[in-house]
């Protein structure tokens, strides 16, 4: 039997709330619950996908795992390391190991620099290899993310969308990270590019034993790429499963809703389509027990006052709904 992976990357009741100001002397009237008492581990070499609509909270998790933006609450810890209570200085060092693909890969690349500077930029703030070895490592890079070293000479601007994630890609494994927090990577790009890309997120995996936290809004995405998947909902993880128990008995009624939205490719397959009734709430302001309870087309009275646990009903699977306690 194959040895079970060792847990890298280990999130413990995270909470990241933003303060809401308002007023002449701009007091602090309430606060948006952006992540709210999250919790999930991800193993050495495997992909975790976190989904959910726009504004759950799944772009700020990625950022507060990585501390690019600091945590209300709670454990993140990286191989064992807690990183809330590392210094500016010491979590510096520990970023080699933690990196980051941004959604929008024009906005993340200095339209100022070659694509040349912008790869030997990490490698310099790191104090890694003398100019020569440098330049070296650069047009590997390149190589890797099927680029060529002519490209080294040239600015964002001259490359497609595509290429340009491969840039930003090329820039992340720079430092040969352990852990990449991906947001969104394929999402600006057509849908042509998006399989190469996400074939090319693959394949430096397999070659370099990554571990991804995978950030994205769609479920066919995900899927492609993921080994198991988290659904968020409101600042809180509703449901988390090994990919194919997830998108082939989903358990939480807000996954079926979003599943049921998915197109089939078999057009014999049937697959009723759940309309939610409903916005979704103000994270400031969110519903009292269950916060998916006012969307819910299986509300019951427990639901309105007591919030459902999430926890592992078996095999790993996770869901946080009375109905399934029932
Ligand atoms: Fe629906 Fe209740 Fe489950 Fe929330 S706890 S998802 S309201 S059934």
């Amino acid at each position: 039997m194959a040895a079970e992976k060792r847990t890298l990357l280990s999130v413990r009741n995270l909470k990241k709330y933003f303060p809401v100001k308002s007023g002449v002397f701009m007091r602090t009237t309430g606060y948006v619950r952006a992540v709210d008492d999250v919790s999930f581990s991800v193993r050495e070499g495997e992909t975790l996908g976190l989904v959910g609509e726009s504004g759950c909270g799944k772009s700020t998790t990625g950022r507060t795992v990585l501390r690019l933006i600091e945590p209300t609450e709670g454990e993140v810890e990286f191989d064992g390391t807690s990183l809330t209570k590392l210094s500016s200085e010491e979590m510096r060092r520990l970023r080699r190991d933690m990196q980051m693909v941004f959604q929008d890969p024009f906005a993340s690349l200095n339209p100022r620099m070659t694509i040349g500077d912008i790869l030997e930029e990490p490698l310099i703030v790191h104090g890694i290899g003398t100019p020569q070895e440098r330049k070296e490592q650069v047009r590997e890079l390149l190589h890797l993310v099927g680029m060529n070293e002519d490209h080294m000479h040239r600015y964002p601007h001259q490359f497609s969308g595509g290429q340009r994630q491969r840039i930003g890609i090329a820039r992340a494994v720079a430092l040969k990270p352990r852990l990449i927090v991906a947001d969104e990577p394929v999402s600006a790009l057509d849908v042509s590019i998006q399989s190469q890309v996400l074939n090319l997120l693959e394949d430096l995996q397999e070659q370099f034993g990554l571990t991804y936290l995978f950030i994205a809004h769609d479920l066919s995405v995900v899927r492609h790429i993921s080994d198991r998947v988290g659904v968020m909902y409101l600042g809180r993880l509703v449901e988390l499963a090994d990919r194919d128990e997830l998108y082939d008995c989903p358990l939480h009624p807000y996954t079926q809703a979003l599943l049921s939205a998915v197109p089939v490719p078999d057009p014999d397959a049937k697959r009723e389509r759940i309309i939610l009734q409903g916005d979704v709430p103000s994270p400031a302001d969110p519903p009292r027990g269950c916060a998916f309870h006012p969307r819910c087309p299986h509300v019951m009275d427990i639901c309105r006052e007591v919030r459902p646990e999430f926890r592992d009903r078996g095999g790993g699977h996770f869901v946080a709904c009375h109905l399934v306690d029932k």
